[in-house]
């Protein structure tokens, strides 16, 4: 029960981590609380919007082709409104010379094709359902205690999520500040084609996103302060309420999940690590899902900490300080930005004070004005 590394959390985040070092030759262990995965045949309520760069550091991990294809969905166009009635943003794939500007697909698809990549790799031990019980450190190591087995390993990894475990075993400072909104989730057949675009309104009452999925059916994120979410999701005409509120851009919506809310919460750290201990995914950080990069900044972590364990010399102890102090840096400012824009744009948009829904549009067209921001803008969310 020795190994170099242990990764605690077998979400998208963990599993990508695991998938991408499963041919390192460094020996794993993936923890994980839950039992396995089922093959849903329902529509899946959690959906991502996934960037190409995220796409493209999955398929390198070979969770990406073992998706089921027909069940994703290409973005090439984004439209984002303000709350007058002429403020747009619209970002295209031609515009900036790619096929896609995102690819949309349910959580549990993703999770099986990772978990697929994962299974019967002989350098990697999943313990799974399991149960985390204990910790110790030395200056040469961790032990985790698992219900019924200890595991010793150089280097111990919390994918654990947004409650981790981990994060609070190891004594992280974490700051975390509720945004008293919840995000609500749900899948709609919809009545008009929504021709592979993502749309978004920036409403008085928080920020509708519609995303596309195949065969005419759409995922909608509403971001809402969590006193009207709790009556909206009970609300037997919620389809009509989604409707109205995106000015009946889709026609007539037919609800196919029944909605769920996610409250919503910045959360930050102070250092992504500790020595022996490091944060990725959930676990390091939340952000408002106003962007749809929550799961992106994990995968990004994931790649960031397997390319910097991947490139340590042979002899270099995967625990060492200084090199998950590397790791830390490299995240820091990628991490920052996406969240304090994301917290930006979520103070900007449920303020009425007086000119500030006048600024607020007005920077819309002001962006939408400046072909060299919009492709900066754009840049970003491909990464
Ligand atoms: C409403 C809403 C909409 C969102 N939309 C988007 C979007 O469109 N695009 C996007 O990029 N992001 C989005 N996000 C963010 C996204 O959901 C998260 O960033 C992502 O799920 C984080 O993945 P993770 O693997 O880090 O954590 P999780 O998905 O939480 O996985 C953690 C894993 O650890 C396991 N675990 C927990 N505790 C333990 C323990 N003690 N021991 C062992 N295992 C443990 C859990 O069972 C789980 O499998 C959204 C979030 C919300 C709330």
């Amino acid at each position: 029960m020795n190994f170099d590394a242990i990764i605690v959390g077998g979400g998208l985040v963990g599993s990508s981590l695991a998938a991408s070092l499963s041919r390192s030759g460094l020996s794993l262990a993936l923890v994980e609380s839950s039992p396995h995965s089922i093959e849903k045949t329902g529509w899946d309520s959690r959906i991502y919007a996934i960037s190409p760069g995220s796409a493209r550091f999955l398929e390198k991990c070979g969770g990406w082709d073992k998706m089921d294809k027909e069940r994703i969905n290409p973005v090439r166009e984004m439209r984002i409104f303000g709350d007058d009635l002429h403020s747009e943003l619209r970002f295209s794939s031609e515009d900036v010379g790619v096929s896609e500007l995102a690819w949309i697909l349910e959580s549990g698809n993703l999770l099986h094709g990772l978990e697929k990549a994962i299974e019967h790799q002989e350098n990697l031990k999943i313990f799974r359902p399991a149960q985390c019980t204990d910790m110790l450190w030395s200056d040469d190591g961790i032990e985790l205690d698992l219900q019924d087995s200890k595991l010793k390993a150089k280097l111990i990894i919390g994918a654990d999520g947004a409650r981790s475990w981990l994060r609070q075993h190891a004594g992280f400072e974490a700051n975390p500040r509720p945004y008293n909104q919840t995000g609500i989730v749900a899948n709609f057949e919809c009545e008009k084609p929504h021709r592979d675009t993502a749309w978004q309104w920036f409403r008085k009452d928080g920020v509708l996103a519609f995303l596309p999925l195949p065969e005419n059916r759409i995922s909608i994120v509403w971001s809402i302060w969590s006193e009207q979410a709790e009556k909206l999701v009970e609300d037997p005409e919620f389809a009509e309420k989604v409707m109205e509120a995106s000015g009946g851009r889709l026609g007539q919506l037919k609800l196919i999940t029944p909605p769920q809310g996610f409250p919503l919460r910045l959360m930050r750290v102070s250092s992504l690590v500790k020595p022996r201990v490091a944060l990725i995914g959930d676990a390091a950080h939340n952000t408002h899902p106003l962007a749809g990069q929550g799961v992106n900044l994990g995968f990004r972590d994931a790649r960031e900490l397997s390319e910097v364990l991947l490139a340590r010399g042979p002899r270099k102890d995967c625990g060492d300080y200084h090199l998950l102090r590397r790791f830390d840096r490299a995240r820091r400012e990628d991490i920052l930005s996406m969240q304090s824009t994301t917290d930006m744009l979520q103070k900007l948009f449920n303020n009425e004070l007086p000119g500030i829904p006048f600024v607020r549009n007005i920077g819309l067209r002001m962006v939408e004005g400046q072909p060299w921001l919009k492709n900066a803008l754009i840049q970003h969310a491909l990464a």
